[in-house]
């Protein structure tokens, strides 16, 4: 096939490419969007039908153009906003070809050559946005042989998709917590299993958690804290938004567990650690209500007091007296959902970049290699970095070092 030539491949067709693609055409540089299936695809398939985004419509959104059905309080569904990113690329004319996958990538001469399902296309420089969140992640706890059905978040749509009994959730981060009280609400009998986790208060005297994190300066931390990327918020836009409590989805009939460790015959374990993790969250949410006063007291924000969000119920039985092992045959459990994240999946890459766990080293998504960026994966440069308007400036910033390339 004859060889396509390009400025700048961008590959993939989420946010991060479509923000990609916005910076480099208001700069005049050319390049194009290749994206295997359709533009904004995980929103559409790799999510469940009830998601509705975690932050409200004025935050989640790129900053020129407002979502055209939810008002900027509400929380879009995930169909609109796979419906604001394809209209977002129509209005700034993104040239994004969709259907073509890459299927490898390779330096040749100054630039790069990538093998995709419609020929190979050459390019001086690539932006890497295949997301944050690649290949799902299953711990392999439970042997695929046990007879349960065992799902990803990731391919969790809704309950009617599961088998008839009780359900398992493994992970309490948005996902898990989000899945757990869904199927409850469906008359599931549903065991939650609680790891470590952060969870800040959906609204605090008035203002939504993005807000707070935002005017604290948290939206722009920086993944060099110790620790810090490594914990789950636990946050939902569910039903108008709420504040994540685990004693509330106790009260509403779920039974919670610390995290899932051996399986024997039949028996899955679980650490003594339920406690401490609801109690390390418990922390979280009251540490935010003392910076959110804090900062309220400091700069004199007229804001309304509320003492009554420092109440916290007391700890339900599942967590003084939590079970250690679970008999799932016989708690009647037909099916697993495992809300356990994502490994990165750069394997079609050919590059020595890379570390153990699969990352890419880079500086802000600049990597080693000239030419050779990355966009969108989780603390690129801070932590907004994979959320959808924190990709627009880290894009912003590759843009302006693809200028400067290119300049130079
Ligand atoms: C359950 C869930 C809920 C979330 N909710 C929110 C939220 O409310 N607000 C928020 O700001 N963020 C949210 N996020 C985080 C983040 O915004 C999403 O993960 C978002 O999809 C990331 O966009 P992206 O463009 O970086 O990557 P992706 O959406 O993953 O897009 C990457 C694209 O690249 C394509 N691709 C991959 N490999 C290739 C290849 N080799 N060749 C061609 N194309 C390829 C894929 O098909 C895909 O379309 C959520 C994440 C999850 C998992």
């Amino acid at each position: 096939m004859p060889l396509e030539t390009v400025e700048t491949l961008i590959i993939g067709g989420g946010q991060a490419g479509i923000a990609m693609s916005r910076h480099l055409g208001a700069l005049g540089l050319p390049h194009l969007v290749v994206e295997r299936h359709r533009i904004a695809e995980r929103w559409r398939s790799e999510r469940w039908d009830s998601l509705v985004a975690n932050g409200p419509a004025w935050h989640d959104r790129f900053p020129d153009q407002d979502y055209a059905r939810t008002p900027p309080e509400g929380f879009p569904p995930a169909a609109e906003i796979a419906d604001y990113l394809v209209s977002y690329a129509e209005r700034v004319k993104a040239p994004v070809r969709t259907g073509v996958e890459v299927r490898e990538l390779r330096a040749e001469g100054k630039g790069f050559v990538a093998e995709t399902t419609q020929g190979p296309v050459r390019a001086n420089n690539v932006v890497t946005a295949t997301g944050p969140f690649q290949r799902p992640l299953i711990p392999t706890l439970v042997p695929q042989a046990a007879g349960f059905a065992q799902l990803h978040s990731a391919q969790y749509h809704n309950p009617a998709q599961l088998p008839e009994g009780a359900v398992l959730v493994v992970g309490a981060g948005s996902s898990g917590v989000q899945i757990a009280e869904e199927l409850r609400q469906a008359g599931r009998e549903v065991y939650l299993s609680v790891g470590p986790h952060d969870r800040p208060p959906r609204r605090y005297r008035g203002k939504d958690f993005v807000w707070w994190l935002g005017v604290l300066g948290l939206w722009d931390a920086k993944a060099a804290q110790p620790g810090m990327a490594h914990v789950t918020i636990a946050v939902s836009g569910a039903n108008g938004g709420h504040t994540v409590d685990f004693r509330r989805l106790a009260a509403s009939g779920i039974t919670l567990l610390g995290r899932a460790g051996v399986y024997e015959e039949e028996v899955l374990h679980f650490a003594p650690d339920l406690a401490r993790n609801i109690a390390l969250g418990d922390a979280n949410y009251l540490g935010m209500l003392d910076a959110a006063d804090a900062y309220a007291a400091r700069e004199g924000l007229d804001l309304p007091e509320e003492p009554e969000a420092r109440r916290l119920a007391p700890d339900p039985d599942c967590v003084t007296s939590p079970l250690l092992k679970l008999d799932l045959k016989q708690a009647g459990v037909g099916a697993i959902i495992w809300a356990t994240g994502y490994a990165p999946d750069f394997g079609w890459m050919r590059f020595g970049i890379f570390d153990q766990l699969g990352n890419p080293r880079h500086q802000r998504g600049v990597s080693e290699v000239p030419g050779l960026y990355f966009l969108g994966l989780p603390w690129l440069s801070r932590r907004a970095s994979a959320f959808i308007w924190g990709v627009w400036h880290d894009a912003g910033y590759l843009a302006g070092h693809i200028a400067a390339r290119r300049r130079a």
